[in-house]
């Protein structure tokens, strides 16, 4: 009987796999799960609330500091100090909005290891391209160091980064956030996932179905209200990057 359930399962498994049948949608908590009670956003307390709250995926951004320190902040400057023309001595005892201090990159991944969430690491867009290199390589050894490969993954605005983490860790998922570019030319440069503004998607539909055909994952921002939550589920994207992750998470478990 347990063989016969086996086969069963199998078949069907083969089933969707033939007929393309595509996953549930699933959420991702932008800059983590930030409103919400002692939480902000980009702080360790919003990717716990993330965790806490069953999504899929919880958001954050990184910058390099003047000494190649990563920290997590969205702007390229925090009160007013340029974080790229500073080095960490002078920002580690900054606090952000829920009085956490300005966490790390490091901070970040040893909190995340412990949750049960996947964590989508955006790196900013650097002055040139000789820093953005370097930003990439210091944070690919970083979650090699902490052995988070598969936990990762990755997007950017600039194609120069997707393309390095091409280079460096061409197995994670790697996806582009500028929407000027179809799936079928990223995926000629090593990368496998586009993370479009809604209004891209519904512009350009058949990007969905295109990197789909082409085994990429298709992710988009920042979907706050119900229509277009509904509509970008019905046009089957793979991801829902929201501020509202509980909103996103009863429409998608219908
Ligand atoms: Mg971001």
């Amino acid at each position: 009987m347990k063989t016969f359930k086996h086969s069963l399962i199998l078949i069907l498994l083969s089933l969707c796999c033939i007929t393309g049948v595509q996953a549930q949608t699933k959420v991702i908590a932008h800059r983590g799960f930030w409103k919400t009670e002692s939480s902000a956003q980009n702080s360790i307390t919003a990717l716990q609330k993330a965790a806490e709250a069953d999504v899929y995926g919880s958001e954050f951004d990184v910058q390099l500091t003047s000494d190649g320190v990563v920290v997590v902040n969205h702007d390229d400057a925090i009160h007013g100090i340029v974080i790229g023309n500073t080095p960490y001595e002078k920002l580690k005892n900054i606090t952000i909005s829920n009085g956490e201090k300005l966490p790390t990159l490091e901070d970040y991944l040893k909190a995340g290891k412990k949750l049960d969430v996947q964590l989508i690491l955006e790196i900013k867009p650097h002055k040139t391209k000789e820093i953005e290199d370097q930003a990439v390589e210091t944070i690919v050894r970083m979650v090699k160091k902490y052995k988070l490969t598969r936990k990762v993954e990755y997007i950017s605005f600039s194609l120069n980064i997707c393309e390095q983490l091409a280079k460096l860790t061409p197995k994670s998922e790697i996806a582009y956030l500028n929407g000027d570019i179809s799936p079928k030319e990223l995926k000629s440069k090593g990368i496998n996932g586009i993370d479009y503004h809604f209004n891209v998607l519904y512009k350009h539909p058949e990007w969905i179905e295109e990197a789909h055909n082409a085994k990429m994952k298709v992710n988009t921002w920042t979907v706050d209200n119900d229509k277009d939550m509904q509509r970008l589920i019905d046009m089957k994207v793979d991801y829902l990057t929201t501020d509202e992750p509980l909103k996103a998470k009863e429409l998608t478990n219908k």
